[in-house]
């Protein structure tokens, strides 16, 4: 079963990653994966923020 999306502009069921609705021709907004590598982004910049106090409490 695949998974879907409601179209942005007419709000029918249209196939999760489709560049544009079958049905009303509207461009679909990508898949937001740059949020994800912001948050791993995120994750890495506290984990070097983390190492750096360890570092500091161990000098
Ligand atoms: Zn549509």
């Amino acid at each position: 079963m695949r998974d879907n999306t409601p179209c942005g502009s007419c709000g029918r069921q249209i196939g999760m990653g489709a560049p544009v609705c079958p049905f009303c021709g509207a461009t679909q907004p990508a898949v937001a994966s740059a949020s994800q590598s912001d948050k791993s982004i995120l994750v890495v910049a506290l984990l070097c923020l983390f190492f750096g106090v360890l570092e500091q409490f161990n000098v």
